[in-house]
């Protein structure tokens, strides 16, 4: 029992995060049937499920069918084997740091291999230890950031030793311009992993291909292959960033107004006194700021509701604060309780990161931990 001098934690915190996971299964439906029944359609869950919480995240899609899971570090893998149970695969793109490729097999993750360094460490594991256990090597296909470069690929492909002692489940690439469908890198890279993975199909021909992200799903059939890794989509943010969003909301911020004034005269507010407000302006300022993940850059451009009105930042956020101008909202709106909607169905994370010049990952990801956090249910009962 709560003692009654303890209030919830929902009315001390400064802000509340709602996280719909019912939002995120249907987003996952949409994905599952834009991959089409050949393809293993997962989900990447690194980075704490962008910001919105690894373990219900990754429970409830477990709920709804989804059976391959991708993370990046291997800590996160293990901290997620045991909320998934020992069923699901589970990815870790990053690979196997020196010396803990035994960690892959306690935990039961399967390591992307991106290097020769890591391949050959894991095949000197594999054979030492006596482990059949399945692994994913990655190419570069034009990215430049990690994966065999071609030389690599073929040197390894030339040696009859060279992929020796691996099991691999798929080869794997990521597209890097995926979310402009109309920039030639696309079909270059596709390309360029199709014939790679024919190659490879050579020595392993039960091997699949994964290439596409989020946005790549959307690229067409073509880009598909057997499995399919979508991160940000499943959490709402727009995939087709030239056109209308497919997939449904999934977070609500709304932050609690702290103070409500009326400047006098024109005044300046915030630090630096860089903004200067208009005389007999209406100021609300919340219990959130930069060390909650509202970009400082969002300042000059910021806009949130109060209801059904739009509101602007006024001034820099700060760290633990934020003011708005509330001028246009009737003072019934402003009483006790009141919330700013940062985030919402009106105003969504793709909303926020345009006005802050980033993209929705960086806001996902930057959420803070001060947050009272609310999991709508995958199922509504
Ligand atoms: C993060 C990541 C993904 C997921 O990308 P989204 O754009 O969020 O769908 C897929 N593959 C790799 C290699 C990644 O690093």
């Amino acid at each position: 029992m709560i003692p009654a001098t303890l209030t919830r934690s929902e009315d001390r915190s400064g802000a509340l995060l709602t996280i719909d996971l019912a939002a995120i299964v249907a987003n996952w439906r949409t994905l599952k049937r834009l991959g089409g029944p050949g393809c293993d359609v997962g989900a990447v869950v690194k980075a704490d499920a962008y910001g919105l919480g690894l373990v219900p995240v990754a429970q409830a899609l477990k709920s709804a069918g989804c059976t391959t899971f991708y993370v990046a570090h291997i800590d996160e893998g293990i901290a997620l084997r045991p909320a998934l149970g020992p069923e699901p695969r589970i990815l870790v793109m990053h690979g196997p740091n020196p010396g803990t490729e035994k960690d892959f097999a306690a935990h039961h993750l399967i390591p992307v291999l991106s290097t020769p360094p890591q391949i050959k460490a894991w095949r000197g594991f594999a054979h030492s230890s006596d482990v059949l256990m399945e692994s994913v090597v990655q190419v570069d296909t034009g990215m430049n950031r990690l994966g065999l470069t071609a030389a690599e690929f073929e040197s390894h492909v030339a040696n009859p030793d060279g992929f020796l002692g691996l099991h691999p489940l798929a080869l794997m690439s990521h597209l890097a311009c995926a979310d402009t469908p109309e920039h030639p890198m696309n079909a270059r890279q596709r390309e360029h992993f199709a014939s790679a993975l024919s190659v490879f199909r050579g020595k392993f021909p039960d091997a699949k291909g994964t290439l596409a992200n989020s946005s790549g799903l959307f690229l067409g059939r073509a880009f598909v292959f057997d499995m399919a890794r979508p991160g940000v989509a499943l959490y709402g943010v727009n995939p087709t960033p030239g056109g209308a969003n497919p997939m449904v909301p999934v977070v609500r911020l709304q932050a609690k107004i702290l103070q409500v004034r009326r400047v006098d005269a024109a005044a300046p507010v915030g630090y630096g006194a860089a903004h200067l407000t208009p005389d007999g302006a209406k100021l609300a300022t919340v219990s959130m700021g930069y060390a909650d993940g509202l970009l400082r850059s969002w300042s000059p451009n910021g806009r949130a509701f109060v209801d059904d009105f739009a509101v602007s930042v006024a001034g820099r956020v700060s760290m633990d604060l934020t003011t708005f101008d509330v001028s246009i909202v009737p003072e019934s709106a402003l009483g006790p309780g009141a919330v700013i909607d940062i985030i919402g169905t009106r105003h969504t994370v793709d909303d926020v990161a345009r006005e802050a010049g980033t993209i929705g990952y960086e806001v996902l990801t930057a959420l803070g931990s001060r947050y009272t956090r609310r999991y709508l249910p995958a199922v509504r009962t």
